[in-house]
């Protein structure tokens, strides 16, 4: 008997990732379009956690540079040897960093999306200088204020944000969120682009798959966007 083994490519849950990510910057370039903005201002960041090193290797070969990852261990077994063939990848740091990890992490990623506490600022801060390695950071904001969420509560963001620069002398590049998922992200949005247009910051790390579009028009410079050029993740 013969077997016919359909193909993955086949499947709904795994998209074809170059049709996908076109997709995805067509979306974007529309929404910059209705935004009045520079497609050139937002940076597109394919988060390829949960999916394999050749997925994402398929996502570099489409033309992708930027990538997001939420854990260490899982980046570090993926992403150092794609990065040797393709240098200029940029790895971006999402999920929430354990200070007593700050140092993989520092060796590891190039932008740090979740600064979220005093402990973490001064582990990262001394790190950076241990490795001379200058990580642009985002500070995550809770803004929703969710109990079971990281980030820093919107009422010390000014004072956390003026310590980052001032006591540890980091560089804070802007701000990062994750609104809550029952609420209008475009609130959320407005919010965090207030507090960082407040205390001089110019880049905002906002939207994901479902509401990128709408981050776009609140000012987002930087685009989380897994499951829409992935797939869905088991
Ligand atoms: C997983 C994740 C994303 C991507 O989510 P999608 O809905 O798959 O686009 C974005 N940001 C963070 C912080 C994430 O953990």
């Amino acid at each position: 008997m013969k077997v016919i083994v359909s193909g993955i490519g086949a499947s709904p849950s795994y998209p074809d990732i170059a049709a996908a990510l076109a997709d995805v910057r067509g979306r974007i370039a529309a929404a910059c379009r209705k935004a009045g903005r520079d497609p050139a201002e937002v940076t597109l960041i394919a988060v390829s956690k949960t999916h394999s090193a050749s997925r994402a290797l398929e996502c570099v070969a489409a033309g992708q540079r930027h990538f997001g990852e939420n854990r260490i261990q899982e980046a570090a077994t993926k992403w150092p040897e794609l990065r040797q063939s393709t240098p200029e990848l940029c790895l971006h740091l999402i999920g929430h960093l354990q200070s007593n990890k700050a140092e993989e992490a520092v060796a590891l990623f190039d932008v740090i999306h979740t600064l979220d506490g005093a402990r973490l600022a001064e582990k990262l801060a001394g790190e950076m200088s241990r490795q001379s390695r200058r990580l642009p950071c985002f500070i995550q904001v809770n803004t929703g204020r969710e109990a079971q969420k990281a980030g820093i509560d919107p009422g010390e963001a000014d004072q956390f944000i003026t310590a980052c620069r001032e006591q540890w002398k980091l560089p804070i590049v802007g701000l990062m969120c994750l609104p809550p998922v029952d609420e209008q992200a475009a609130v959320h949005f407005a919010f965090l682009r207030e507090i960082a247009l407040r205390n001089g910051l110019a880049q905002l790390s906002m939207g994901m798959s479902d509401d990128f579009e709408s981050a776009i028009a609140f000012g987002a410079t930087h685009i989380r966007v897994g499951s829409a050029i992935f797939g869905a993740r088991r």
